[in-house]
């Protein structure tokens, strides 16, 4: 995926009652408007990657990209899973995360212990891949620190446009 990493941050907005909380692992999720930034070869599925609330410290994490039943099927939604602890709830806050590989498609289960088991496997593998080189020095990225969204949205939209092969065009005398 050309998309990756893909650095994006917004409000954590409620979700709808999956009771994902009750099975131990609460998702954060984004707002429409993330998620209908994502560009388009992103595909549905889990990742892993790094995370971070408001301006604290940066954390390993899994993200499911898909589409939510609760909108009928035809809104994609993004649920961060953050691999910590936290003592409150951080509903209102901003969630800043940066994708970083892909785990797996999504899939249905036969039982809720068997999608806990593959969620739990998710978050084992993603806290052993994070530890490679080349993606703990995304942890030190300095979106996590910047406040402001403009340095990675211009280098995401840099590379949709790559990906969409546009061509700049020099214009002579300027
Ligand atoms: P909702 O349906 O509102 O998303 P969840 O049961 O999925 O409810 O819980 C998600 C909320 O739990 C998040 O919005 C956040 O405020 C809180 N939370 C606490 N710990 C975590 C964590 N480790 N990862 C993600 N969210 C967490
Ligand atoms: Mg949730």
């Amino acid at each position: 995926m050309k998309s990756l990493p893909y650095f994006c941050r917004g409000e954590v907005v409620r979700g709808f009652g999956r009771g994902s909380k009750e099975l131990g692992i609460p998702t954060a999720n984004f707002p429409d408007s993330v998620v209908d930034n994502l560009p388009a070869d992103i595909s549905t599925g889990i990742y892993y990657g790094w995370a971070c609330i408001g301006n604290g410290d940066v954390y390993k994490m899994v993200i499911s990209i898909g589409w939510n039943p609760y909108y009928k099927n035809t809104k994609k939604s993004m649920e961060t899973h953050v691999i910590h602890k936290f003592k409150e709830d951080f509903y209102g806050q901003t969630l800043s995360v940066v994708l970083v590989g892909y785990i797996r498609s999504e899939k249905s289960f036969p039982s809720l212990e068997d999608l806990i088991a593959a969620i739990n496997s998710d978050i084992e593998e993603a806290k052993v891949k994070l530890e490679l080189p080349e993606h703990i020095k995304l942890k030190e990225d300095n979106f996590f620190t910047s406040t402001t969204n403009s340095n990675k949205a211009i280098q995401n939209a840099l590379q949709e446009l790559k990906g969409n092969k546009f061509v700049l065009i020099p214009v002579l005398g300027c």
